[in-house]
C-alpha cells in the first residue's frame, strides 16, 4: 500500500424486493411487507459501504471476499462482511474519516430509522455517529426502484492513515 494520507472510495449495490423476506438496511431490521432478496441478508447499505471501503484500499470487492456460491455464507448477516472489511482496513493502516450514504427506496419511509441506521454502522465500525451521513430518497415512482421492485444504496468513504503508523 502506498503511504498516501487519504484515500477515497465509492460503492453501490441494488437488490430485488420480494414478499416473505425481512428488510435489513444498515444492519437493522425495518418493518415492511417486502424484503430484499440475496445470498446473504441482502443489506444493500452494508454491501455498498463495504465495497466503498475496499475500493478506497484497492482491495477488490465483497464478491471476491464472500462469493455468493459459497454455502457457508448463505443467509449470513451482513455486519460480518463489514467487520471483515473493517479489519482489512485496520491491517492496511487506515481508519474511517467520514462516510456519506444515499439510499434510493420508494417505500418504506426511512427517515424514522435514520438515526438507528447510523448508530448501527457506527457500532459495527467502532466510530462516531457524526462520521456517518445517511440520506434517503424515493425514485419518483420511476423504474424498478420507483415500482418498489428494488432498493439501491450508494456509499462514498474517505479513509485516513492512522496516526500511529
Ligand atoms: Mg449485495
Amino acid at each position: 500500500m502506498s503511504n498516501m494520507n487519504f484515500r477515497i472510495g465509492y460503492g453501490e449495490d441494488i437488490h430485488r424486493l420480494e414478499k416473505g423476506r425481512d428488510l435489513y438496511l444498515a444492519g437493522i431490521k425495518i418493518p415492511h411487507e417486502l424484503g430484499l432478496v440475496g445470498h446473504s441478508d441482502a443489506d444493500v447499505v452494508i454491501h455498498a459501504l463495504s465495497d466503498a471501503i475496499l475500493g478506497a484500499l484497492a482491495k477488490g470487492d465483497i464478491g471476491m471476499l464472500f462469493p455468493d456460491n459459497d454455502p457457508t455464507t448463505l443467509g449470513m448477516a451482513s455486519h460480518i462482511i463489514l467487520e471483515k472489511v473493517s479489519s482489512i482496513m485496520n491491517e492496511e493502516g487506515y481508519q474511517i474519516g467520514n462516510i456519506d450514504i444515499s439510499i434510493l427506496a420508494e417505500k418504506p419511509k426511512l427517515m424514522p430509522y435514520n438515526f438507528a441506521m447510523r448508530e448501527s454502522l457506527a457500532k459495527i465500525l467502532n466510530i462516531e455517529i457524526s462520521q456517518i451521513s445517511i440520506k434517503a430518497m424515493t425514485n419518483e415512482k420511476l423504474d424498478s426502484i420507483g415500482h418498489e421492485e428494488a432498493i439501491k444504496a450508494m456509499a462514498t468513504v474517505l479513509l485516513e492513515r492512522k496516526k500511529d503508523e
